[in-house]
């Protein structure tokens, strides 16, 4: 009777061995079983001056260039990637995902573009929030390979097109600074008030229209870049109060438009950003140069064409 009991005993342990000896390597198996997936990121973009200039002649979906990314394993809020994704190509690194697994895939209003500058959209200046949208909530690839999302106009506030223009700009025409941080608020100057560059801050605002055309986008982007070259400052004497009797004699008795003239700070700091604009969506390699721009662009009143398109 002890010799049977010793016996189970002996059988009962030698189980246990082996259940605690297999249990761990059956979970090295399971973590080993996944997939190599690669997720590349897009913006959706709808501008009304998506015609002007060499790039983004069209509304298609644009490279997300490093935007930031958050994949998180749904079973246990697992972070398998939160980060900043390729400035060149918007693509995250080669990433495992577990077989039989879902994912969250998420994106952000900020990303980091070429030498390390960041660009951050945020609500406003009161609650200085970025937006995020969750592009998948239970994402399953299935097989390897590489896989698309894009961050859409979720609440028709146009945050992916401001974010995609600042961020081709800046990726592209850094002005030779790293490590900045460009803050845009989805918010006009003043209510009711056009897209600026807080002389103060440096710090851009957009109103909708701004928002709309990726050639104001550029321009104010433009205005920071200037500001960050020239240490925070902006031109001395920029006042833009130059009266038709003081310059211009047509249009009258506008400012801060293309065709009027302006005190000598308000000028270089307009025409920088306009050149800016221009260098950001042309082909330098080519001589000709289209700028758009949605009000007058000529002195004259014979050749003062209102509206979108006009063209330089
Ligand atoms: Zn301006």
């Amino acid at each position: 009777m002890r010799k049977q009991i010793g016996y189970r005993g002996l059988f009962v342990i030698f189980s246990i061995l082996m259940v605690e000896f297999l249990i761990p390597a059956g979970r090295a198996e399971a973590q080993g079983l996944g997939y190599n997936v690669v997720l590349c990121l897009r913006y959706e973009v709808d501008y009304q001056d998506a015609d002007g200039g060499d790039w983004w002649n069209t509304s298609d979906d644009k490279t997300a260039r490093g935007i930031r990314a958050l994949v998180q394993r749904n079973s246990d809020s697992a972070d398998v990637f939160y980060g900043y994704t390729n400035a060149s190509t918007g693509c995250t690194p080669t990433l495992t995902f577990n077989v039989g697994q879902t994912y969250l895939v998420r994106l952000y209003s900020e990303a980091t573009v070429a030498n390390s500058n960041l660009i951050r959209v945020l609500f406003s200046d009161i609650l200085p929030w970025r937006y995020f949208r969750t592009v998948a909530s239970s994402f399953n690839p299935g097989s390897p390979g590489t896989y698309y999302f894009t961050m859409d106009d979720w609440d028709t506030q146009n945050i992916p097109q401001t974010a995609a223009a600042a961020g081709y700009a800046v990726h592209n025409r850094y002005g030779g600074m790293s490590g900045e941080t460009y803050i845009l608020y989805n918010q006009a100057c003043s209510p009711g008030g056009p897209s600026c560059l807080n002389s103060d801050t440096g710090e851009l605002y957009f109103n909708d229209f701004g928002k709309r055309h990726k050639f104001i986008i550029a321009h104010e982007v433009g205005h920071a870049v200037g500001y960050k070259r020239d240490e925070g400052e902006s031109p001395d004497g920029s006042g833009y109060g130059a009266t038709s009797t003081q310059c211009s004699e047509w249009p009258p008795n506008i400012n801060h438009d293309f065709a009027s003239k302006e005190w000598q700070g308000a000028a270089v700091s307009e025409g920088f950003a306009h050149f800016y604009a221009a260098t950001v969506w042309n082909d330098p390699s080519e001589s000709d140069c289209s700028f758009y721009y949605y009000k007058p662009v000529d002195f004259f009143p014979a050749r003062w064409v209102a509206g979108y398109g006009s063209k330089l």
